[in-house]
């Protein structure tokens, strides 16, 4: 295991901000923390960095105790890369003194083909003796991107660090960045507001809720099997509905309409997608009123009817605890 956060608290004076943050993750792993704004991210990674101490419970990187009531590792002696949301460049050098400012000493002889490997990966060819205020916010977030790697980590930190790119580079860039943590074994942690890029990139996801990981699992697993209604809304449409006492999230797509499907349901809203259409639904289900937003094909012809039967897949949905 690479990191290990145990019973994290964190208060700044009377605030909780973290109340019992436990993470795990091993060595090549991606990692995504999601959550409103405010829940905590940015102090886990400050934790996780050495920026900040955690008020009780323990930190441990590689097996080792970085932070706990008795220990306490500085960030420069814990081999973390930290790519922030405001990339602080140095204004005085150009973008290759830029990226090769934090080559460690024993590298320092391939400081050139560090750099040279380093831009050619972040797409930044050619702009080494640019200035900082000659570059896009893109491609000084690259840079930023390089120095960090430049560093080899083995762990690094992403903390909204491309909300200032624009969603094509966006993707780009994060393709180019799974990749080559998978190729190097590097392990990280993004953190991020956009679920997508979270189900896309990441190995787990920690969802964070008033200071605690509400749930901490696989993609697909916090997708299909959301442990709250806000998680399930979280990560896509999501219908909530009560069978035998019990909550289900069923997902749009667990939602089969056909002629003689079971549900009778009146057609509300309807919206055109391309792909497909997404359609409202008003119902009655062991007694109760439901709404629920269904996919149906983007042929079938909604505007001569008032309503529609479908078919919940019920194998594909665990209910709430
Ligand atoms: P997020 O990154 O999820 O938006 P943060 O971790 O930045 O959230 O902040 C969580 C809460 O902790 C917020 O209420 C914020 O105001 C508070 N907070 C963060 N850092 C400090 C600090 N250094 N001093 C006091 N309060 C802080
Ligand atoms: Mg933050």
């Amino acid at each position: 295991m690479i990191l290990n956060l145990k019973n994290i608290k964190k208060n700044f004076g009377k605030t909780e901000v973290l109340k019992d943050v436990n993470i795990e993750l091993n060595e090549g792993e991606i990692l995504t923390i999601l959550g409103a704004s405010g829940s905590g991210k940015s102090t886990i990674l400050n934790l996780i960095a050495g920026f900040e101490e955690p008020s009780s419970g323990s930190i441990s990187l590689y097996g080792k105790t970085v932070s706990s009531r008795d220990v306490f590792e500085e960030p420069h002696e814990r081999n973390i890369g930290f790519v922030f949301q405001n990339y602080a460049l140095f204004p005085h050098l150009n973008v290759f003194k830029n990226i090769a400012f934090g080559i460690s000493k024993k590298d320092i002889n391939r400081k050139n083909a560090i750099v040279e490997k380093m831009m050619k990966l972040t797409g930044l060819e050619g702009l080494q003796k640019r200035f900082p205020h000659e570059l896009s916010g893109g491609q000084q977030q690259r840079v930023a991107l390089a120095r960090t790697l430049a560093t080899s980590p083995k762990l690094i930190l992403f903390d909204e660090a491309f909300s200032n790119v624009d969603a094509i580079l966006k993707s780009k860039i994060e393709s180019e960045l799974v990749s080559i943590i998978n190729d190097s074994g590097l392990s990280a942690i993004f953190v991020t507001h956009d679920s997508k890029e979270a189900l896309s990139i990441s190995d787990k996801i920690a969802y964070i809720e008033k200071g605690r990981v509400s749930q901490f699992s696989t993609p697909s697993k916090i997708y299909n099997e959301p442990c709250s209604k806000s998680v399930g809304n979280f990560f896509g449409k999501a219908n909530f509905i009560e069978k035998d006492g019990k909550t289900y999230c069923i997902r749009p797509e667990e939602c089969v309409v056909k002629d003689d499907g079971k549900i009778k349901a009146n057609i509300g809203h309807s919206l055109y997608l391309g792909e497909r259409q997404e359609v409202e639904l008003f119902f009655d289900y062991e007694d109760k009123e439901y709404k629920f937003t269904v996919f149906v094909d983007k042929n079938l012809d909604l505007n001569d009817k008032d309503s529609l039967n479908f078919d919940i897949i019920w194998e594909n949905s665990i209910h709430m605890e």
